[in-house]
């Protein structure tokens, strides 16, 4: 997604340790869905709460600027970060969700270990949600092309 648009409206949802989080209308009411079948399936809070859903400019500006102090360059800041305006996240339509580990770099491979992630790469199509191959917490709902971060 090039330039994903914020959403007109938000709706507030409780996330991961009780965070308020805001998503697109339609993404929460997939999410709703989602959890809903997550939790028939056994799966018990906090998997698959969210960790970051809608995000301003100004929020990703502080995201982008930590992630040049940790990274060292833009050009790896980027692969994990997106400049403010850049991310899905600000359309609102990306979720990060919490699979059982804490959502970073290191542990992606450890990620794609956990029955959660499993279980999102057969289920998560059924609710409009795709997957972001690079980072197995972030999923978009109903966007073509996974933009990621
Ligand atoms: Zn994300």
């Amino acid at each position: 997604v090039k330039n994903p648009q914020p959403p007109k409206k938000v709706s507030n949802i409780v996330g991961y340790r009780r965070k308020r989080i805001q998503l697109a209308p339609k993404t929460a009411s997939a999410y709703k869905a989602l959890i809903k079948a997550a939790r028939a399936a056994g799966f018990k809070n906090p998997i698959f709460s969210v960790v970051s859903g809608y995000r301003s400019d100004a929020y990703q500006a502080g995201l982008f600027k930590n992630a040049l102090k940790k990274y060292g360059s833009v050009k790896e800041a980027r692969k994990w970060v997106a400049p403010p305006g850049k991310s899905v996240h600000r359309s609102g339509q990306a979720v990060d969700f919490y699979l059982g580990h804490p959502n970073t770099k290191a542990n992606v491979g450890k990620l794609k270990q956990t029955g959660a992630w499993k279980w999102m790469v057969k289920n998560a199509g059924r609710f409009g949600f795709n997957p972001y191959t690079r980072e197995p917490w972030h999923w978009e709902y109903n966007l073509s092309r996974p933009g990621g971060k």
